[in-house]
């Protein structure tokens, strides 16, 4: 069997919740992306790491980045707290060649909604915890292995069209509410040498990532998402290729 090429995977997540929220902590002790980072590291070709907003630079550094080739990212309330100069490295890495796996609220933060250039990367939503169905539709996508026609989640935050996103490149899932909405809750683009993956499930208050059918997810899109190494482009050659007259 030839030898599985380890992808090295940065959970990013604010980590402000479970300092605030009793119940977000009882739903996740060791963070969500404590949660996130067990889900990958459980696959044997995985090996992850964590940061955290109030980490120095938000343990974005050159350094991490450099040495990241997926970098998944949950957030929610404090997205307007990341530094721009820690955004525009994550771009900067993603244009090269580095994954982005955004995650559930991740949709509204400043590195998604750079990368996707819309105005304002915003949903319909609301949290009873309704029951969601989440609809494969891309069945030939690397993002779908090993999952059913669909999979489904007893208690989520419902998210609604429309959703101001560019057109995707692959829509891998679609997710289907009892409320009556509908959302493309699996999205794939690829920006410059980057791919980029949104997956909508991940609610904090809901054990959304400890979910079979997610965890799977989760796997797929870090292996979809990585490239054998970063790209490097040549700008401004300015001599002819061939001999001309
Ligand atoms: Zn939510």
């Amino acid at each position: 069997m030839p030898e599985l090429k380890t992808i090295r995977v940065l959970v990013w997540n604010e980590n402000r919740g479970e300092q605030t929220s009793d119940l977000i902590r009882s739903v996740y002790p060791k963070g969500i992306h404590g949660q996130v980072a067990a889900a990958l590291s459980a696959a044997p070709d995985i090996q992850t790491r964590t940061a955290t907003l109030d980490d120095p630079e938000h343990g974005l550094t050159e350094d991490a980045l450099s040495q990241t080739d997926v970098l998944f990212w949950w957030g929610h309330m404090w997205h307007h707290l990341v530094s721009d100069e820690a955004v525009n490295r994550v771009i900067k890495h993603v244009h090269n060649g580095m994954g982005f796996v955004a995650l559930h609220s991740a949709h509204a933060s400043k590195p998604f909604a750079k990368l996707m250039g819309t105005n304002t990367g915003r949903l319909r939503w609301h949290e009873e915890g309704l029951k969601t169905r989440l609809w494969k539709l891309d069945y030939s996508h690397p993002i779908a292995e090993g999952i059913g026609d669909y999979f489904e989640l007893p208690q989520e935050e419902t998210y609604g069209e429309h959703f101001d996103i560019p057109t995707p490149e692959s829509l891998v899932f679609v997710s289907w509410f009892p409320s009556g909405e509908v959302f493309r809750s699996g999205c794939c683009w690829t920006r410059s040498g980057g791919r980029i993956f949104f997956f909508q499930p991940g609610h904090e208050t809901f054990p959304i990532y400890y979910d079979e059918n997610v965890k799977k997810v989760l796997v797929n899109a870090a292996r979809w998402a990585a490239r054998p190494s970063r790209i490097s482009y040549v700008f401004d050659e300015t001599k002819s290729l061939e001999k001309l007259d």
